[in-house]
């Protein structure tokens, strides 16, 4: 989970007659920042551009996460700031999205008189109507409307700029799946997918504008398209593999149940697909499983798994798994470390369980104490510790293809030029020229180069670009 401000794509000027700055502040998944880019593509037509600091701002999103306890706490301080920041300045509007938004809605109004707006998480497409009726009226908004397909914050016209190489592009929203802990499908709705050619558009237009790696988002890409009889996950994919200038594609999240054999071969034909795979077990005990209605079982998971990696060896394999779910007992969690012994995860996100609203899971009898759940989160975490370690280590001396993406966040404190890209199993690596000092970079940026790999460090790799005889980046 992250919480983080939008990156500001270019220096925005006060000086610059109609220019209004806009803060926007992200919690959550990789849809919330997908969907805050979307706020920014949405209201620079309207003559906003991103600022770095909340006090600057003319207009402050805070986009909001409701998938665990923690996530929605973060949001409620950052409100609690946001108070602080309008009793100073009255001038500024403050507008809360996501899913915390669509959730509470016109409570959360009600609890905060100086919010001035409440947008749901289908409601993004409306935001400009939404600003413009406050300043004409000085009105305050709540807009929780699930309406129609096609609307949910999608960008009218493809979403680039901003000089990423790696992007994230929603295929699909909502989930129709109702895992009894998950409050996902009351608050995004019920799964709609986009249109393909839409998809695709949005791929070129990043890609035009310098992108070379996108990563698809969807609850369960799985089901793409199926509903509304469009084209298969497997086919979208085969499609966006064609298309010329992208180097790999991503996707995320998978759900086991419907992990298609069709999905598995395009492992072994899409040259542009990488060799990860993000595969949320949640537990590895039949009983839990049944009861979170995640509607497969351990032996089916297993089964997944030995299948593809029969088609790639290779594969890196993450997962998502939540300890404490009401009624999981020792053995049920002892069940879940087998799982995570037999797999040999590359790595993964381990959760305490969260009673959620809407979910069902909430009224489940057999709550695991606060104490007993960190216990087990502390224990899944040590035993994934040890096997990120072995993974990371077994790639010490080899040549790995990394996509450059830019500085590293280390890059002040080295004296050699420090860059960073991941691995076609999305693991960090950052990296090196061979002479300290004596190049500059830049032109790495967005492109497969060869590393060397030197070091394995718990959470990222360190190496060094290994050169062609030209003296150019392999
Ligand atoms: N659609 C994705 C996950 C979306 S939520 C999937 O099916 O895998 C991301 C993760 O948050 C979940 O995989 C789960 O591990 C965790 N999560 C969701 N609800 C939770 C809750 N009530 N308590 C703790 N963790 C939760
Ligand atoms: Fe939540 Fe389950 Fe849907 Fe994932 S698949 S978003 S966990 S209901």
């Amino acid at each position: 989970m992250t919480g983080k401000s939008l990156k500001p794509y270019k220096n925005p000027d006060r000086g610059e007659p109609g220019v209004k700055l806009l803060y926007i502040q992200t919690i959550g998944c990789q849809m919330n920042v997908y969907d805050s880019d979307c706020i920014r593509h949405i209201l620079e037509p309207s003559g906003y551009a991103i600022t770095s600091c909340p006090d600057d701002a003319d207009l402050v999103i805070l986009n909001t996460c409701a998938v665990r306890e923690k996530a929605e706490q973060k949001a409620f301080s950052f409100l609690g700031r946001l108070a602080d920041l309008k009793r100073r300045r009255p001038e500024v509007i403050l507008g809360v999205g996501g899913c915390v938004a669509q959730q509470q809605g016109h409570a959360i109004l009600g609890r905060m008189p100086y919010i001035d707006f409440v947008f749901g998480t289908r409601a993004i497409g409306r935001l400009p109507q939404i600003l413009d009726r406050i300043s004409r009226t000085g009105a305050r908004v709540v807009d929780v409307e699930m309406t129609a397909p096609g609307t949910p914050g999608e960008p009218s016209s493809p979403l680039a700029g901003g000089g990423n190489v790696s992007r994230f592009v929603t295929i699909m929203q909502g989930c129709d799946n109702y895992c009894s802990y998950c409050v996902v499908p009351y608050v995004r709705g019920r799964e709609v997918s986009r249109h393909p050619d839409r998809i695709l558009d949005e791929i070129r237009g990043l890609v035009a504008s310098g992108v070379r790696e996108v990563t698809l988002l969807g609850q369960n890409v799985n089901s793409y398209g199926a509903k509304e009889g469009l084209c298969s996950f497997a086919q979208l994919l085969t499609r966006i593999n064609d298309i010329d200038g992208l180097s790999r594609i991503r996707f995320t999240t998978s759900h086991p149940k419907d992990f298609s054999t069709d999905l598995m071969s395009a492992f072994g034909t899409l040259d542009k697909l990488c060799n990860h795979i993000h595969l949320p077990a949640q537990s590895g005990s039949n009983a839990v499983l049944k009861r979170m209605n995640r509607r497969y079982s351990r032996e089916d998971y297993l089964d997944r798994i030995a299948h593809l990696r029969r088609i790639r060896p290779d594969i890196a394999i993450t997962t998502d798994i939540i300890v404490g779910f009401p009624g999981e007992t020792v053995e049920d969690f002892e069940e879940t470390l087998d799982l995570i012994k037999s797999v040999e995860y590359d790595s993964l996100f381990a959760f305490m369980y969260s009673d959620r609203p809407c979910a069902p899971a909430r009224r489940y009898p057999g709550k695991v104490p606060e104490a007993e759940k960190r216990d087990r989160l502390a224990q899944v975490l040590d035993l994934q510790k040890r096997a990120t370690i072995r993974h990371n280590h077994a790639l010490v001396g080899t040549i790995q293809t990394v996509l450059a993406e830019g500085l590293s966040k280390r890059n002040g404190i080295s004296e050699s030029f420090q860059w960073t890209g991941r691995t076609t199993t999305n693991k960090i690596v950052n990296f090196s020229f061979p002479e300290a000092g004596e190049d500059t970079p830049q032109p790495c940026i967005g492109k497969l180069v060869s590393i060397r790999i030197e070091k394995a460090l718990s959470h990222s790799l360190m190496g060094r670009l290994i050169r062609s005889d030209r003296g150019q980046p392999v």
